[in-house]
């Protein structure tokens, strides 16, 4: 399903644009809402989330695939975390396509597909690391992953294959946080597969608050 919202660009609290590989991260408040733009198309964004009172609480993907009953992240998904508690629900999605299961990319995953002299190119996982780091985190607490405009379709054998993305200039997708949730986003630097266009670009991150009762 897909569903455009109204929130009005000038009423956001918050407006980044995250570089071309950068990475990111921000605690989100119970009831806002983040806004993620691929501003140029096929840009993959590789997400994990917390509890920011407790970060032994994050998303998971198989809690998350087997309460919705479906393989892709929309309009409607509820991000659960590890203890089944929802952490946020997709309220909108102008692209329709976002993977949870292909995971976010590694040198050493990059070595082992592509070859040794990909070793030293920048990676998901590395992005994720340094950002962790911040909240005192560490290598342990990198778990599965949202990739945000990443096109990963199931083939009929159930090989998940990573294709052209499908996401145009502008599109967005937004989520609304259930509990205070920490964001760590990484502005995905692949250029070994299709996942950005073999030409990462930069992203708008944008928060609005929320309504006040
Ligand atoms: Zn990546």
């Amino acid at each position: 399903m897909i569903a455009h919202t109204a929130l009005p660009s000038a009423a956001a609290s918050y407006d980044q644009i995250i570089p071309a590989t950068a990475r990111w991260s921000r605690i989100l408040r119970r009831g806002q809402v983040l806004r993620i733009v691929d501003l140029e198309g096929q840009q993959a964004v590789d997400a994990l989330f917390y509890n920011a009172d407790d970060h032994a609480e994050r998303y998971s993907v198989h809690d998350t695939l087997l309460a919705q009953g479906h393989a892709y992240i929309t309009t409607g998904s509820r991000l659960l975390s590890n203890e089944g508690n929802l952490l946020a629900t997709v309220t909108a999605d102008t692209c329709g396509r976002h993977d949870t299961s292909a995971g976010a990319c590694s040198c050493e995953a990059n070595t082992v597909r592509f070859g040794h002299h990909t070793r030293y190119m920048h990676a998901c996982r590395e992005n994720f690391l340094l950002e962790l780091t911040r909240y005192g985190m560490s290598k342990r607490d990198i778990v599965s992953n949202i990739n945000f405009f990443m096109n990963v379709p199931i083939l009929p054998d159930g090989e998940l294959a990573i294709v052209d993305g499908v996401s145009q200039p502008g599109d967005y997708v937004e989520l609304r946080a259930a509990i205070d949730l920490l964001c760590v986003l990484s502005n995905c630097p692949q250029v070994n597969n299709p996942c950005n266009g073999f030409r990462p670009t930069p992203i708008r991150v944008m928060i609005w608050d929320a309504p006040s009762s």
